[in-house]
């Protein structure tokens, strides 16, 4: 038997009677004679909480002492969670980001990991115990500072100390099965995927589907490590991320899976739209907007221009990105206004965006259209638009997401029978 990684989320451990139930869950996993590390997130909506705390003291608080404040939330159930097995008669000890040996760049609030040194983590289980890590944070290489991953940061903790400890598989306990064909928030017929490939995967977490972060499939895709989804509310088997549809991993054995069209829907409402106005038609303005926009260290999702009214010799530039740094960018581009040239700005955060994904498009050449037709039967009107390979995507206005995410779904022919999806807990948030 190898080494598990498992990973729980907020929502399994948001109350002492959550942290008792997966503590009885993990030392089931030591009793079948596995080496368990457990990565932990904050319980509940901690680090939510934490984030209005700080911005009741100010409105842009400092990136290194932000990070300090929010590695506090998986510093609590870290030690929670280490006591609750303790209770039960095994062992077990709890490492900070930094003691689990999780080294960073300094970009505060989205630093990515440029190593693992798990020498402590290798030691206790080694020691017999059960090593539980806080997730979502790491250290500096250089500064030594405390960093945190970016929010959902705990699934790319799990997936780095699993490709570090060459784990035989990374379990990521949330409060759903699995992922499901949408959110299943929004979705009651949402259907459980058994099997989704890595680059599947990749396109739903970057458009949304938080289930998995990006990071994290990213990672894991690069190191070839195997992800169990489940829930940690139920004993079901949840969702294979993976390269091949029955990997050798005995785990996975016997699960039976197929290649789908379509993998699913996702939808995201936590971008914002900027809108640069009346940019002349000339070379090197994307150029000045948008490297004013990376010196900022801001990332863009979707960029669209309009072709200039020939009369104006002017044009209209649109990008999407995350709401949380609007503020920024607004900013940046305002204090660079006469560098670039440019009318004015339009923020917009009131979009939402929905994304069809499934590497079955490449051959389907009807998808696009069924798309858009399903999308107009109901009543959604298209902003922008953007596509990938394996994906199309739409901005719309954030009210139409629910209704649209349903009417994609249901268009596709994805609804399952019955109202299956059973979310177990967590607000949401
Ligand atoms: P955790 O606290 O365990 O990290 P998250 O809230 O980050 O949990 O992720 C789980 C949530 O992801 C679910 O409750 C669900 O609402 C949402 N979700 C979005 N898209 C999907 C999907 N396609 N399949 C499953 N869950 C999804
Ligand atoms: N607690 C962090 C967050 O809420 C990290 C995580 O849960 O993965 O974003
Ligand atoms: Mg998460």
């Amino acid at each position: 038997m190898g080494l598990v990684v498992q990973k729980y989320g907020g929502s399994s451990v948001a109350d002492a009677e959550g942290i008792k139930r997966v503590a009885k869950r993990i030392v089931e996993a030591k009793k079948n004679g596995h080496q368990v590390v457990v990565v932990v997130s904050a319980m509940g909506d901690t680090t939510d909480e934490l984030i209005d705390l700080a911005e009741q003291v100010s409105p842009m608080p400092a990136g290194r002492e932000f990070d300090m404040l929010l590695t506090a939330g998986e510093r609590i159930s870290m030690a929670l969670l280490a006591m609750a097995i303790k209770n039960l008669g095994h062992e077990a000890q709890s490492f900070t980001g930094s003691q689990a040996g999780v080294i960073t760049d300094s970009v505060h609030n989205k630093a990515r990991i440029i190593d693992v040194t798990p020498g402590r983590i290798r030691d206790s289980v080694d020691e017999g115990n059960i090593a539980i890590v806080a997730g979502f944070q790491g250290v500096s290489q250089d500064k030594k500072d405390i960093t945190t991953l970016g929010r959902g940061g705990s699934d790319t903790t799990a997936v780095a100390l699993a490709a570090a400890l060459d784990a035989e598989v990374c379990e990521i306990y949330t409060d759903v099965d699995g992922v499901f064909t949408a959110d299943p928030r929004v979705v009651k017929k949402a259907k459980k995927i058994d099997w989704i490939s890595f680059e599947d995967m990749l396109e739903l977490a970057a458009s949304g589907s938080k289930v998995l972060l990006h990071r994290c499939v990213e990672y894991a895709r690069r190191y070839n490590i195997p992800i169990h989804v489940r829930s940690s509310f139920s004993g079901l088997q949840g969702t294979w991320v993976s390269s091949e549809p029955l990997a050798q991993n005995t785990q996975q054995q016997g699960v039976k899976v197929e290649q789908a069209i379509i993998s699913g829907v996702a939808h995201d409402t936590s971008e914002a739209k900027v809108t640069v106005v009346g940019v002349p038609d000339k070379p090197g303005e994307a150029a000045a907007i948008f490297r004013t926009i990376s010196n900022a260290e801001i990332n863009i999702d979707m960029i669209v221009q309009n072709v200039s009214a020939a009369s104006t010799g002017l044009t209209d530039i649109s990008f999407t990105l995350p709401k949380a740094e609007g503020r920024k960018a607004i900013d940046a581009l305002e204090k660079n206004k006469e560098g670039i040239g440019f009318d004015s700005l339009r923020y917009d955060d009131q979009i939402g965006k929905i994304s069809l994904v499934g590497a079955g498009m490449k051959t389907n050449p009807g998808v696009t259209a069924d798309f858009f037709t399903a999308l107009s039967d109901a009543g959604v009107n298209i902003e922008l638009i953007s596509t990938s390979e394996i994906r199309i995507s739409v901005v719309t206005r954030a009210d139409d997401v629910n209704e649209a995410v349903r009417a994609v779904h249901s268009a596709f022919g994805l609804d399952s029978d019955s109202d299956e999806a059973v979310v177990y807990g967590g607000t949401g948030r």
